[in-house]
């Protein structure tokens, strides 16, 4: 099955697999990359207003073009300040996202992984690094770094007897490239439920 370059606007699907009821299931492909490249093309030349931005795209600014702008804002490559947009640098981009932002990652990332979602929770870390564009040796160390750091690996509940080894053994996850929402919803339900 062919696999895509940017994820479906709406269930961040990379092939023509989408989930169940997504919004743009049976588009095709080459509309949906287009409705992304319109922006990033016209956002790479430089920040510029949001209103400008729908004018500046050849045809009409429709559902497509709203759905791919609103995925490159929450996925943090597109951010917004009094109405002007702006591209992130790859390199703002890489530093930026080694710290989610937005839920469910946010919890995840903050709070640490509690016994009962451990696998989903690093599982959704790697999944995570891997379509943010980190190498495997960055996404390892960030992995590693967060069980240390969020008090995860303390809490225990761990097959493994190091973060390092217990990353290891989830190198499939990056390397199929799996999404992360489901695993980090799934997660943080857990993470929230033990802290309350
Ligand atoms: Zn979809």
């Amino acid at each position: 099955m062919p696999q895509f370059d940017y994820p479906c606007p709406d269930c961040r699907a990379t092939s023509s697999l989408h989930d169940a009821g997504c919004e743009f299931e049976g588009r095709a492909w080459p509309e949906i990359e287009r409705a992304y490249t319109d922006i990033v093309a016209e956002l790479t030349a430089g920040p510029t207003e949001e209103r400008a931005l729908y004018d500046a795209v050849d045809g009409e600014w429709g559902a497509l073009h709203r759905a791919a702008l609103e995925r490159l804002q929450r996925d943090e490559r597109v951010t917004e300040r009094n109405d002007v947009l702006r591209l992130r640098t790859s390199e703002e981009f890489r530093e930026q996202v080694s710290e989610p932002t937005r839920d469910p990652m946010r919890t995840i990332y903050r709070q640490g992984s509690v016994p009962g979602c451990h696998d989903n929770a690093v599982f959704a870390m790697i999944a995570w690094y891997e379509m943010v564009g980190l190498s495997w040796a960055e996404t390892r160390e960030n992995v590693v770094e967060w069980l240390h750091d969020s008090g995860a690996w303390t809490r225990g509940g761990f097959e493994e007897s190091t973060p390092g080894e217990l990353v290891d053994t989830k190198r499939h996850v990056y390397e199929s490239g799996y999404g992360w929402k489901e695993k980090a919803d799934a997660a943080k339900r857990v993470i929230t439920r033990h802290r309350g």
